[in-house]
This record gives structure tokens, sequence and C-alpha cells, in this order.
């Protein structure tokens, strides 16, 4: 999937009709893409990110409020909190989000980039327990056992330096709740999203587990990463990301002991590498 994904690349706006199709099946046409000189075609012009991206930046270490290519999120796309992503990211996003409200369907971005430190505040307040983890428990207390305990946590929440949210990549819309989106409210949405979000280089790569996605993270319908940079990141994290580099944190001992680079950071949807 990847070297179909850079053949596409290379070929322009092939990627924004079927190339970037999550599922791998024919995508409708995105006749809303032609028309604008500001589209992810043009963008896709601009060689395809030979930015060198470090493990520093892989890992979250640095500031999207003071990085180069990260630009703030507009309040209209956001659920009004202060967000960042990367602007070939933003530029899609933007796109897609014109779509998708035409179609009546409004995205609303309710998480995007995360660095390391915001992680660790995060998973620490999970790990003692402050915070309580999806199930509503203290994880703490009921998961005296390290690895266990990490574990659970790492059913929906990445360690420091392993998220795809610190790429400025990835995004979560709407709402953090699989239910919403299969029942509720967020039914439309996440219709409208599987048809469409590969037009633009959206996939979700916390699909649901089986045979092609083992190992990592439960499904998370609201999460949505921007393939054509993130799978640039993925072969990065593929390449040279291990976990004893996953340090600096309460509970970072577990990451060897569990493979938190295997199992989680590579363990995502097929169509998203
Ligand atoms: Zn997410």
């Amino acid at each position: 999937m990847k070297y179909l994904f850079l053949l596409c690349l290379s070929v322009n706006v092939v990627v924004l009709h079927g190339c970037g199709n999550a599922k791998g099946e024919p995508g409708p046409e995105a006749t809303v893409l032609g028309s604008s000189p500001s589209s992810a075609a043009s963008q896709s012009e601009q060689p395809p990110a030979a930015p060198a991206f470090t493990l520093e930046y892989l890992m979250g270490k640095f500031d999207p409020a003071q990085h180069p290519d990260f630009v703030r999120v507009e309040d209209r796309y956001t659920d009004g909190d202060t967000y960042y992503l990367r602007k070939d990211t933003y530029q899609a996003f933007k796109l897609m989000w014109d779509a998708a409200m035409a179609d009546g369907v409004k995205l609303v971005i309710i998480s995007a980039t995360r660095n390391f430190e915001r992680q660790k505040q995060i998973w620490e307040a999970k790990w003692t327990g402050a915070r309580a983890i999806e199930n509503g428990a203290n994880a703490a207390e009921n998961y005296p056992d390290p690895v266990e305990r990490a574990l659970k946590i790492l059913e929906y929440s990445s360690m420091p330096g392993t998220s795809r949210h610190h790429w400025g990549t990835d995004i979560d819309l709407n709402d953090l709740d699989n239910y919403t989106f299969e029942q509720g409210s967020g039914k439309p949405i996440y219709e409208w999203l599987s048809k469409n979000a590969s037009l633009y280089g959206f996939c979700q790569p916390y699909s649901p587990k089986g045979p092609d996605r083992p190992h990592g993270y439960n499904e998370e319908k609201w999460h949505w990463s921007y393939v054509p940079v993130a799978s640039q990141l993925t072969r990065l994290a593929e390449e040279k990301l291990r976990d004893d580099m996953i340090r600096g944190f309460l509970g970072a001992e577990t990451a060897v002991k569990i493979g938190v680079v295997e199992k989680y950071v590579l363990g995502i949807d097929p169509a998203c590498k």
C-alpha cells in the first residue's frame, strides 16, 4: 500500500481519486477537488514531503505552537479549544470539511496535535489513577501489575513518544465514543467519512481488530490520519524507533516487555501504511 501511495503522489492528482481509498475500493468522483486552485491537487505538486523527519519529531519532542510546519486550527473547525496541525494536513482537512458540509455533515476537531509533554500528562494521570481510564476504573488500584496496567491504558491511550497525535497528521473528530458513530448522532458522520475521507488522504488507523490488525489500540471511529505524511512517519518508526527509546514517564519500563512499537505504533490498519 505504501508504495502504491508514493506512486500515486508522484502522479499528482491521482492520489485524490482512488489511490487514497482506505478500503481499496473505487471511490466516488470528488468533483469538488478539481475546482479550487488551493486544492490538495496543487498541494501534491509540491515534493511529497522530503522532510527529513527525525526521531525527535516522531516522538513529539517539539512545541507545535512554535514549529514552522504547524498552524493553529481556526475555531470554525473545532470544539473551541486550541489545536495545531501540520499545514499539509490542515489544507487537506479543510477540503474534506467543505465537502462534508456540502453533504450536511459537520466535522468537528476535538483533538489534534499532542506533543510528548501533553501525552505524558495524560498517560501519567491514568497511570496514577488521577484520571479514570475508559471503563471508569482507577488503573493504579485495579491493575497493580505494571504490564497489566499499561496494557489496560493502552486500549485507548498511547505511551508518550509513540502517539500518532505527536505527528500533526492525526485528528479526533466529533466524539470519543464508538457507540455515537454506530447508533447515535455520529452515524451519518462515520458513514460519510468511511465513504469519502480517503479522497482527501485520510484513513482510520484504528479499525476493528482482526486478522489484518491483530494488535494495537481498540477501534477508534473518531481518529483519522493524513496518510501522505503519516505513512512516512510510520515507516520511520518501523526503521528506527525501538522499545527501549520509549522512556521518560511513569511506567515506561513496560514498553520493552509489551513490544509497544511493533504492537501499537505499527498495529494500524494496513490501508494507513
Ligand atoms: Zn486520536
